[in-house]
């Protein structure tokens, strides 16, 4: 089917719409602390779920776990209405593979911001899984399941989150919040608010950032994105070097998808978790190093009288001359000069007055 050309198939665009629609459900249902802060933590519980989990093992194994472990990351990632975890980590892989060249499937650079972020999934050639690339998840009947009736998961989600306020409603009225509040801010806000977080990486982080690798693609790392993400903003690392569980690669790079794994990895859910190899960090180091020369040289050839450089220099310049002179200068001593400021016997201060 990805023989096909791209065309926008419009029974698909029917999840997007009631999924945005349902939004507007706060119209009738109004707010509470409880259901906005139920929407916040299950973004940034789900957001977790697909970097964590569709992303760093589903689609690059970045860390091991066992078959039971394997299907309740699966049924977690089902949350994020996001489809099956191998329809995920299929297009994932294609996209390494064709990064930013016309097979790419949402390059913003070949189709666009709008295909990239959104488009791109209501593409009937962008539908099926291709299971012969994805042999290493394929053999597990239990994850084929979950990604052949994706609808599972998040409808059954769906479900708990009306029964959750259903009970709030009876049993914790003081909460102010009821079944349909659940619903609305628990389910679809936070799953828009999720499904367009995600998409920033596809439209955004082949645009806005710095790039440290030369990389055949034109992947970014934004600290923005790493804040919406959770740590998927430093995708220009990631490209790079895609196998080690974490993608920020310093400590200021924040990660907070590596903290949440390195947790799970001392419940012993996970363990394995593959560090960045000496050699990708000594070539960051290389890179670093000739981006801050050349900023430097940039700074000081644009504007030489502005630059900072063009006055630190000459100034640094005449204190190490200075300083080596003052060291070698040979002066004669000072002769002692008069005993003005000695201490005269008999002299104190402030005497005692005579009174
Ligand atoms: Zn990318
Ligand atoms: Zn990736």
């Amino acid at each position: 089917m990805r023989q096909e050309p791209d065309r926008v198939d419009w029974v698909r665009c029917i999840p997007f719409i009631v999924l945005h629609a349902g939004c507007f459900g706060v119209i009738w249902v109004g707010a509470s602390a409880t259901a906005v802060w139920t929407a916040v933590a299950l973004y940034f519980l789900r957001m977790f779920a697909v970097t964590g989990i569709y992303h760093r093992y589903f689609s690059h194994k970045t860390y091991s776990t066992s078959r039971a472990g394997q299907f309740i990351l699966a049924l977690w990632g089902g949350t994020t209405v996001q489809r099956g975890g191998l329809w995920w980590a299929y297009h994932h892989r294609h996209h390494h593979k064709h990064s930013d060249d016309p097979e790419d499937a949402h390059s913003p650079h070949v189709h666009g911001f709008w295909w990239s972020h959104i488009g791109w999934i209501t593409s009937r050639r962008n539908f099926p899984t291709d299971y012969s690339t994805i042999r290493d998840l394929a053999k597990y009947p239990e994850l084929v399941w979950l990604n052949r009736f994706d609808t599972v998961v998040p409808a059954l989600f769906a479900l708990a989150l009306f029964g959750a306020g259903a009970a709030l409603e009876t049993w914790a009225p003081g909460l102010g919040t009821d079944r349909w509040q659940m619903l609305v801010w628990g389910f679809f806000i936070s799953t828009t608010a999720l499904f367009h977080g995600t998409s920033c990486i596809n439209s955004m982080a082949h645009l806005m950032g710095r790039r440290r690798f030369n990389t055949s693609d034109d992947s970014r790392n934004s600290f923005i994105l790493a804040i919406i993400c959770l740590g998927e903003g430093w995708h220009n690392n990631h490209h790079r070097y895609q196998s080690s569980t974490r993608n920020g690669f310093y400590w200021w790079e924040i990660d907070p998808t590596y903290y949440g794994l390195k947790v799970l990895s001392w419940t012993g859910l996970i363990w394995g978790l593959k560090p960045v190899p000496r050699s990708i960090m000594e070539e960051a180091a290389r890179a670093d190093h000739e981006a801050s020369i050349a900023a430097a040289q940039r700074a000081s050839a644009v504007h030489p009288e502005l630059s900072p450089l063009a006055k630190v220099v000459p100034a640094a310049a005449a204190i190490a001359v200075a300083t080596a002179t003052a060291a070698q200068a040979d002066l004669p001593k000072k002769a002692a000069g008069p005993a003005l400021h000695q201490n005269v016997p008999g002299q104190v201060e402030n005497p005692p007055s005579s009174a």
